[in-house]
């Protein structure tokens, strides 16, 4: 019997590691140093490059890649119980080499890049000795690669980046941006002439490629085919969103369950009243469907791959933002006056819901492809019935008993008495 929701032993002694070393030196880094993970300033990199030091003295950095792609091939699902403890702690991704948006970047990098590629950018970045952002969605196309318009010409042993992007997470700070043009997927160095930050937004930066141009060794993959590579990097960033979120709810959960318990109002503990009871209930629920939703998911990548489960990645997509939305509100709704403000992580896990609707696709983008993916294993009724219409059904099932019925007129009586309700079970 394969169905088995069990953790191997020697793994679940890893992923204890990991809760204790989050609880007793990531959430400790994250409290007192916020962004110390990611900064590049000597005196916070000293406080964090042990910790990431630790992590890969224990065999636990970057799981993401697979072994084909040089990591260490533990696999998506192993990676989805280990991200159901880091999406807890904001810089716990970044300690542990598993953070977006250098993951997707690197999958991209490790499929697709040449030898001469991957010792330049993947080696780098897999040691955050660089960092790199992806720069696809467009301020007149959002993301929809039908209408981009950024491109790029060859000029001699060059391309030539035309175009304007927008919402392109961390671009300001990072070293590589992989830019999506309509020809093709290029990495441009950020110092690039031509390359323009605009001041806002500030964290998801809007970026005119004015002229920029950069050797022909930097496309990525073939020509024409950035859609191909996109399509390699969204669906691993989707699955990882998802992963993370589990661990955002049971934290979400964890606090509205401990509040319930530790406050009395209007006669008895808030969670003797019936409708806290009805909010832990159905948060328990909706945690373990996305959960299990997330963990068939994973495995099915590890059994078959990205492309299989495309179907499965963008049900985990918009059921973790919705999850998110009624979970966390829920918790802060437990909370009372305390969860409207900044002192506990509930306003800013609901205020981030809505986002997770968006990055990555809009969820309607993804019902889309679920609706559109699963009605391809369904066919029109041939008839004016559907082929559930039991009239019809019993009918045909008649022709099976054609001889017992024309035996017997009395069972062939009850038979359709029977059918119709008229009699019991006599
Ligand atoms: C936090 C964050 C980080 C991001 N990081 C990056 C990044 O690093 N790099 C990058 O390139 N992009 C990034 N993005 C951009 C992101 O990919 C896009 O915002 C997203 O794909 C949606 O595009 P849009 O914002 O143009 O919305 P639109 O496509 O304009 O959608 C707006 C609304 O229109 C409706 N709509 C759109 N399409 C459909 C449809 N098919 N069916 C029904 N209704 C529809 C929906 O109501 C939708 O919410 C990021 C976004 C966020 C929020």
């Amino acid at each position: 019997m394969a169905w088995d929701f069990s953790t191997e032993p020697e793994f679940q002694q890893q992923l204890d590691w990991v809760e204790e070393f989050c609880r007793s030196e990531v959430e400790p880094l994250d409290l007192v140093f916020p962004g110390a993970a990611y900064s590049r300033n000597p005196k916070a990199k000293a406080l964090a490059d042990p910790l990431k030091q630790q992590v890969k003295d224990r065999g636990m950095w970057a799981l993401f890649l697979d072994k084909e792609l040089g990591g260490p091939g533990f696999g998506q699902l192993k990676l989805a119980l280990l991200n159901e403890i880091l999406g807890r702690y904001r810089s716990a991704p970044v300690v542990f080499g598993t953070a977006a948006p250098d993951t997707g970047n690197m999958e991209m990098l490790a499929a697709y890049g040449t030898a001469e590629q991957k010792s330049r950018w993947l080696r780098p970045l897999l040691n955050q000795e660089i960092f790199s952002a992806y720069s696809m969605t467009e301020p007149q196309g959002g993301s929809d690669p039908s209408l981009f318009k950024t491109h790029a010409i060859r000029d001699g042993d060059e391309w030539v980046i035309n175009g304007e992007k927008w919402f392109t997470s961390a671009g300001a700070f990072a070293d590589i941006i992989f830019v999506m043009c309509v020809n093709g997927m290029f990495v441009v160095p950020r110092d690039s002439p031509g390359v323009e930050i605009a001041e806002y937004p500030a964290l998801h930066n809007h970026i005119r490629y004015n002229n920029v141009r950069v050797p022909v060794d930097h496309l990525l993959g073939p020509e024409d085919g950035a859609k191909v590579l996109a399509q390699r990097r969204l669906g691993g960033g989707r699955i990882h969103h998802a992963m993370r979120t589990v661990a955002q709810v049971k934290l979400a959960f964890d606090m509205m369950c401990e509040r319930a318990l530790s406050r009395e109002s209007h006669g008895k503990v808030i969670a003797e009243h019936q409708m806290v009871q009805e909010a832990i209930a159905d948060s328990y629920a909706e945690i373990n469907m996305l959960r299990l939703l997330v963990l068939w998911t994973a495995w099915t990548i590890d059994n078959t791959s990205t492309k299989q489960a495309r179907t499965q990645i963008a049900a985990c997509k918009y059921t973790c933002a919705k999850v998110l939305r009624e979970v966390s509100y829920r918790a802060l709704h437990i909370m009372g006056s305390l969860g409207t403000t900044d002192l506990t992580p509930l306003q800013a896990m609901w205020a981030s819901a809505p986002t997770m609707a968006i990055a990555d696709g809009v969820d309607e983008v993804h019902k889309v492809t679920v609706s559109r993916n699963v009605l391809r294993s369904y066919e029109p009724h041939p008839g004016l019935w559907p082929t559930e219409y039991l009239p019809a059904k019993r009918e045909e099932a008649r022709k099976k008993y054609a001889d017992v019925i024309a035996a017997d007129p009395d069972l062939a009586a009850w038979a359709d008495a029977a059918a119709s309700g008229r009699v019991g079970r006599r």
